[in-house]
């Protein structure tokens, strides 16, 4: 049994740093430029890409922590960085996860270094379940897959929407129905690889916050797969859906998988943006004088700041349990992956709103970046489980009456 400990070991240190270190010489100086111009910042990627963050191998060095929590410290940094640019750069491990979820080993190693490319070609990833009448409840999924087995390959048809990187991405990993009648029980995950004919954009989105990451739909039109594409293997997908209809139960279901393994790193994403706010109010309130003495001199604003740095600490604590829960194979018994998530996002949410109150005038305009990271902070009560869904979870998980 080892001592506990919540000192980080020298690896990580070394990664925070070096992350933290791009976060501030690369992204800083963008963010603001791009969240205004509202386009994929290819500059930053590649940027990103050509120092080995944005790729394959990097991931993959997250994933294999031994104690789990690589890979929030980095989104904790990156989020600090900038949200927008952050999610445009972790956007494709997004997909790498829904490959990690539920594909096969060899699935992961053929498709992995596809969601990245090379920084001579960088390529991006999209994970993309939710449909415009299937959001909070992924169990409604349209998107179809059908099997040919003259062929061996699948048919997808459906429109997917609010997909990050969708559309752009080269490699597209597709939940979809293949029986409509078991709901999230007879749902599959595909690989639809980069350059497959019937797959286009739709819309791309104009959002509140993280704007320099694509929001997009994706429209499949007769998309035919090899049936490798189908993660985790026909077999397995059959004796799956034979355990369904059998009414028995079963505990993989495809995108479930994935929110699971991602919500503390998107929670470590929230901490970020959050630690960022607190930072800057409180080198702003420690200057600003009003009344003739620092406006941190008043209990009304030396408490908020007390309260902001208190629960961005517990936001961490909480994040780095699921992490090293998920990392350790601990059972999620009380949806301690969505407690992570949901207390992250909406301490994001208010602590960037107390920023924009400790600064007055000067938090509400451009010019400071507090308006845009509470912008940002938003898509965090939002996305991935809204915090209504991640309250259903742990409720559920903790009562054992499945609460509607
Ligand atoms: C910027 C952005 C990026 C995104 N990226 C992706 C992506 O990469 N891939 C992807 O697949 N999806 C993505 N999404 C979609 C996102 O996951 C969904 O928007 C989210 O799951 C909510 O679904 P919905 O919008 O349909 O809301 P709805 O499900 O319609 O919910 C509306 C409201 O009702 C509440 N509600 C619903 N059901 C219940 C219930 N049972 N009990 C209590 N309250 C309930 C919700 O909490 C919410 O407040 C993204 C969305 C955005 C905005």
């Amino acid at each position: 049994m080892s001592e506990f400990s919540l000192e980080l070991s020298e690896d990580q240190l070394q990664i925070q740093k070096w992350v933290h270190d791009f976060a501030e010489q690369v992204m800083r100086p963008a963010a603001h430029e791009w969240d205004e111009r509202e386009e994929t910042p290819w500059p930053i990627i590649e940027e990103a890409s050509r120092i080995g963050l944005y790729s394959f191998d990097f991931m993959i060095q997250c994933f294999a922590d031994p104690g789990g929590l690589l890979m929030p410290i980095a989104n904790e940094e990156l989020a600090w960085g900038d949200a927008g640019l952050g999610l445009a750069i972790f956007g494709s491990a997004l997909g790498l996860a829904g490959i990690a979820a539920n594909g096969t080993p060899e699935q992961l190693l053929e498709w992995g270094p596809q969601c990245f490319g090379t920084p001579d070609h960088i390529q991006l990833a999209a994970f993309a379940v939710s449909e415009a009448d299937a959001g909070s409840d992924v169990s409604s999924l349209r998107t179809r897959a059908e099997y040919d087995e003259a062929k061996d390959e699948w048919v997808i048809n459906g429109t997917k929407t609010w997909i990050t990187n969708g559309g752009i991405a080269d490699l597209h990993v597709v939940v979809a129905t293949v029986d409509p009648g078991l709901g999230s029980r007879g749902q599959a995950s595909f690989i639809v690889p980069p350059g497959t004919p019937g797959l286009s954009a739709g819309q791309k989105f104009k959002k509140m916050g993280i704007r320099a990451s694509h929001t997009g739909e994706v429209v499949l039109d007769g998309v035919r797969v090899p049936g490798h594409c189908l993660l985790g293997g026909k077999e397995k997908l059959d004796e799956r859906l034979a355990r369904a209809r059998e009414g028995k139960r079963s505990n993989s279901q495809a995108a479930m998988a994935t929110f699971e393994a991602t919500r503390p790193s998107v929670g470590a994403q929230a901490l970020g943006i959050a630690r960022a706010a607190y930072e800057y109010s409180l080198d702003y309130a420690k200057q600003r004088k009003a009344f003739g003495r620092l406006i941190i001199e008043n209990q009304g604003i030396a408490f908020k700041i007390a309260d902001m740095k208190t629960r961005i600490d517990a936001s961490r604590m909480l994040v780095w349990r699921a992490a090293w829960m998920g990392r350790t194979g601990k059972a999620f018994t009380a949806g301690e992956g969505s407690m992570s998530k949901l207390y992250a996002g909406e301490t994001a949410v208010w602590v960037t709103e107390q920023a924009i109150q400790i600064m007055g005038g000067y938090g509400y305009i451009r010019e400071h970046p507090v308006e845009r990271w509470h912008r940002d902070s938003k898509i965090y009560t939002i996305f991935e489980g809204t915090s209504e869904i991640q309250r259903l979870i742990i409720a559920r998980a903790v009562s054992g009456i499945h609460i509607k």
